[in-house]
């Protein structure tokens, strides 16, 4: 390790005296700061890492690397808004990730899913043991909670949007990160960077990650009248059919004071507002009187990207890709996957007392990744290509999810991320009567290349 001055070494410098330099980068000679070894120990200093992005991944991720002794940076840009969300979460969740009760708005114990022809399913009312729910939050009011829990564990919060990184030609010089905070723009100088920064990740194009599909998402925050809100006091409806997607289901989940009517789509983007028109057609007595508060889209990630990890940058949450194709679940795969990231680099680090290499967070974090979750993303793909592809097949998912043991299943594998343990015979019945509801719909023989992982 070639000794250094801290003015030498950025990486040595103290953040404050770094942050202050406005419109030029505020390293003298980066490229100085020198690591010769593989895996050498950072003498004077600990490792500096940032995460750039302040939702459930970035805010896991920095409160993960601050409890491991990591000198840990959180840019978020926009810390009083919050993505566009249904804010359902696992009820694992709360524990695992220790949410106090108080944060969650609801807790939907009673699911109602419906069919192309209106075929009713009550999902849950049965099959739900007394203890359990999905919890319903506002993001606002996670996303601030998370962040302010990875400050506590000593994570310096930057409230300033990244307009780029530059990355270094050699393994052993520090990336450089652009930022602007109130018009005025700085850098910062780090080892390592976890991109935390969601689906129009600017830290994936930074590392050429390749792209991915997307779906748009859109929802309307409608308040209701008092008697039409007590209809949806702990209960989520999920409507699928051509009229509101051709290749996902709409939505209306209940918020603190008021629901979220949404919907969404891949292969017809250009249509989703006729779709949400159908949602609202379909629910249109249960909204009557309602009022618009808010509209919102985003994009939804349909799959991994290409690349999640380049030389010392990870990607995390949605800006990997990490959203269940089926459900649109990602707000426990962000914050699992920013978690799991940032012990990757602790342990790799050795504490923070040593440099890392792409190698290490491929080893620690993408590969234990893969092997944790890969089959649960397969799994919700086949499911949608085969329920979702057309109001035949719509028909035969309502009637699947009329079994008892089909929702108890259900409800295991998302309420605990655990690949539920079956029961042989009833797995029988389930798979016989799946094929039932298949064949009944017309859907085996013609749609089998759906099946095809
Ligand atoms: C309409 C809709 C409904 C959904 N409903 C659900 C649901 O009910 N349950 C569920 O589990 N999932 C749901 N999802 C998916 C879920 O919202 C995402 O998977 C989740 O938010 C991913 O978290 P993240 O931390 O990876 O990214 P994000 O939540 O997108 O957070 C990224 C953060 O990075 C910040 N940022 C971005 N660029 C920069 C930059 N250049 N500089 C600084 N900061 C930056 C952003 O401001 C943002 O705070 C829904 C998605 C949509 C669109």
């Amino acid at each position: 390790m070639a000794a250094s001055s801290p003015l030498q070494n950025p990486l040595k410098t103290p953040f404050s005296q770094l942050s202050i330099q406005k419109h030029k980068p505020c390293f003298v000679k980066p490229r100085r700061l020198s690591v010769t070894a593989n895996h050498p120990r950072l003498y004077g200093r600990k490792l500096r890492v940032a995460v750039i992005g302040g939702g459930p991944a970035g805010s896991s991720a920095a409160e993960a690397l601050a409890s491991g002794g990591i000198e840990t940076f959180l840019f978020e840009r926009s810390p009083s808004t919050a993505k566009p969300c249904g804010g359902a979460i696992p009820l694992c969740m709360v524990d695992e990730f220790s949410i106090p009760l108080h944060l969650i708005d609801r807790h939907v114990t009673k699911m109602k899913i419906i069919s192309p022809s209106n075929l009713t399913v009550d999902f849950g009312s049965k099959s739900l043991r007394a203890h359990e729910s999905i919890p319903m939050l506002r993001r606002e009011v996670l996303d601030s909670f998370l962040r302010t829990r990875a400050g506590t564990a000593g994570a310096r919060i930057i409230p300033s949007l990244v307009t780029h990184l530059e990355i270094p030609s050699s393994s052993s010089s520090p990336y450089i990160i652009h930022h602007t905070i109130n018009n005025s723009r700085q850098t910062l100088a780090v080892d390592a960077i976890i991109g935390a920064d969601g689906a129009n990740s600017r830290v994936a194009k930074s590392i050429k990650a390749g792209d991915y599909t997307c779906a748009i998402a859109f929802q309307e925050r409608i308040k209701l009248p008092d008697d039409k809100m007590e209809y949806y006091q702990n209960l989520a409806e999920m409507y699928v059919g051509d009229d509101v997607s051709p290749d996902f289901y709409a939505w209306v989940f209940p918020k603190c004071d008021h629901v979220a009517v949404g919907t969404g789509t891949v292969c017809a983007k250009q249509d989703i507002k006729l779709y949400q028109r159908g949602i609202k057609q379909r629910v249109q007595n249960k909204i009557k009187g309602g009022k618009v508060i808010k509209v919102e889209a985003h994009p939804i990630p349909e799959h991994p990207r290409p690349i999640r990890v380049r030389g010392r940058v990870a990607l995390v949450g949605d800006a990997a890709g990490y959203v269940t194709k089926c459900s649109g679940e990602g707000i426990y795969f962000a914050a699992k996957s920013g978690r799991m990231c940032g012990e990757a680099i602790v342990k790799a680090s050795d504490g923070g007392e040593s440099m890392i290499s792409e190698d290490d967070l491929k080893r620690e974090y993408l590969m234990e990744w893969d092997k944790k979750y890969v089959s649960t993303f397969r799994f919700l793909d086949l499911l949608q290509r085969v329920f979702y592809g057309s109001d035949e097949a719509r028909e035969a998912l309502v009637e699947v999810c009329g079994s008892e043991y089909v929702q108890r299943m259900t409800f295991d594998s998302y309420l605990y991320k655990k690949l539920a343990k079956g029961d042989r015979l009833e797995d029988v019945k389930m798979v016989l009567g799946t094929l039932g509801s298949l064949m009944r719909c017309k859907i085996i023989g013609r749609d089998m290349e759906a099946l095809k992982l």
